[in-house]
């Protein structure tokens, strides 16, 4: 990933038929967007900074029993370890800054900062439902309003805030991922009910974009009538609210609810779960939101896509954060890969409750972490392996970027690492 990184820098069971008669219905329930209807929307699920009280009381929730320490990906990655380093020392930390016991000093802002992927493997653990990954963010939110943000943060959001995207890269080269494949895009005056939302990632990335292509791909050839926002699209804004930049976040969102608006979007299908994660969790309501694998799986049940036999494979699927517990997708993906013929599915993060994390969201794409620091997403590629995979599975373009990435700067035979969409558009029968 870190490579990745650099490079960047430098440059459901529902068949589409129903999904359109059921937003038909859908359609009056609708709602008008205001900003202050989304602000009040975000102040009623984080605690923001003047909500002070808010915060006391969620991290007083804590019981200091310490199961959640073993779940954190980065607890021991690099020192110091110890107590600080762990989900629980972080809540500790926030107890005793909102106590007016702590003042908030480098060290703090760095565990903040670049101690957390906001993976929920934490929360996962705790048995009384502290919120950690919202308490990080809110921290966050403090730093960032105190001007304490580390440099690589600050540059991504501001080209979030010029170009739309974090990697200052030019919005009309947005679409260039989609040359040659025909689809109809919004902008040049295509109508379609379901817009494929693609994210920054896989709109630039080179990796990623070859995803998306066979994602596109897969869905021209079970004749879903879709559209592009091409070079109209802007970032979701998920990862400026991980940074603890709600406005930003709130900005970016009214430009896509606009666009979506504008074009008569009732259904809005993502690439990136954490897109959707943005879209069904932090936009108001809007239509039908669906993350691809999730939006596929009736659609090989119901024949449309079908596949031809292919070669033996282990194949391990890895859960996205922010599609597995940040929203509770775990099914979809592992009933498409049981659809290819020779792949027997290994589960490879059973025991962490599902799911390990491979340290690429919740900022951390700009966030990078000390040189010599253990890397969680070798070590998931080293699960893999030591389960005999040959091949490791993921719905999500950070998650490819970063696992991508981490084989090639890993030791030792691992595993290849494949988007699950690359995966059905080869295996796909023609
Ligand atoms: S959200 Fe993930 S990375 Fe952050 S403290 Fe919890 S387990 Fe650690
Ligand atoms: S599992 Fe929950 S209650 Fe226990 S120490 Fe961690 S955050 Fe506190």
């Amino acid at each position: 990933m870190r490579a990745k990184k650099a490079a960047l820098r430098g440059g459901t069971g529902r068949s589409s038929q129903k999904q359109g008669e059921k937003v038909g219905k859908k359609n009056s329930m609708r709602r008008k967007v205001t900003r202050t209807g989304m602000l009040e929307k975000l102040k009623k699920s984080v605690p923001v900074s003047e909500n002070r009280e808010g915060e006391r009381a969620r991290t007083r929730q804590c019981v200091r029993c310490g199961l959640c320490l073993a779940a954190c990906p980065l607890s021991g990655a690099w020192p110091p370890a110890g107590e600080v380093a762990t989900p629980r020392g972080k809540v500790a930390m926030l107890q005793g800054f909102l106590a007016g016991e702590l003042v908030p000093d480098t060290f703090f802002a760095a565990e903040f900062w670049q101690r957390c992927t906001l993976c929920r493997a934490c929360e996962t653990a705790c048995p009384v439902g502290v919120p950690v990954a919202e308490l990080v963010v809110g921290a966050r939110r403090w730093l960032l309003e105190q001007g304490k943000v580390p440099a690589t943060a600050a540059g991504a959001l501001r080209s979030l805030r010029l170009y739309g995207n974090p990697w200052r890269r030019p919005p009309a080269e947005r679409h260039a991922w989609a040359a040659l494949l025909g689809l109809k895009d919004y902008a040049r005056g295509a109508r379609a009910e379901t817009l494929l939302y693609l994210g920054c990632l896989a709109a630039y990335d080179p990796r990623a974009q070859r995803a998306a292509r066979a994602l596109a791909q897969l869905l021209l050839a079970a004749g879903v009538d879709f559209a592009v926002l091409g070079a109209a699209e802007v970032c979701c804004g998920r990862e400026a609210y991980s940074l603890g930049e709600e406005g930003l976040f709130v900005w970016l969102a009214e430009k896509n609810l606009e666009l979506w608006r504008r074009h008569g979007v009732r259904r809005v299908v993502t690439f990136s779960p954490h897109c959707y994660d943005a879209f069904k969790n932090l936009y108001p309501p809007w239509g039908e939101v669906w993350h691809y694998s999730d939006f596929l799986a009736p659609l090989v049940e119901n024949g449309r896509l079908r596949f031809a036999p292919g070669p033996s494979r282990r194949v391990a699927y890895h859960d996205p954060c922010h599609l597995g517990r940040h929203n509770g997708v775990y099914e979809a993906p592992r009933a498409l890969l049981r659809q290819l013929p020779g792949v027997t599915l290994v589960e490879v993060g059973a025991e962490y409750g599902p799911g390990v994390c491979c340290e690429a969201g919740g900022g951390r794409m700009w966030l990078p972490a000390p040189a010599g620091s253990r890397s969680p997403a070798h070590d998931l590629l080293r699960r893999a392996a030591a389960l005999g995979a040959e091949v490791v599975a993921v719905a999500c373009p950070f998650c490819l970027v970063s696992l991508d990435g981490a084989v090639q700067t890993g030791q030792g035979d691992l595993p290849a690492v494949t988007e699950l969409a690359e995966l059905l558009w080869g295996a796909l029968a023609r």
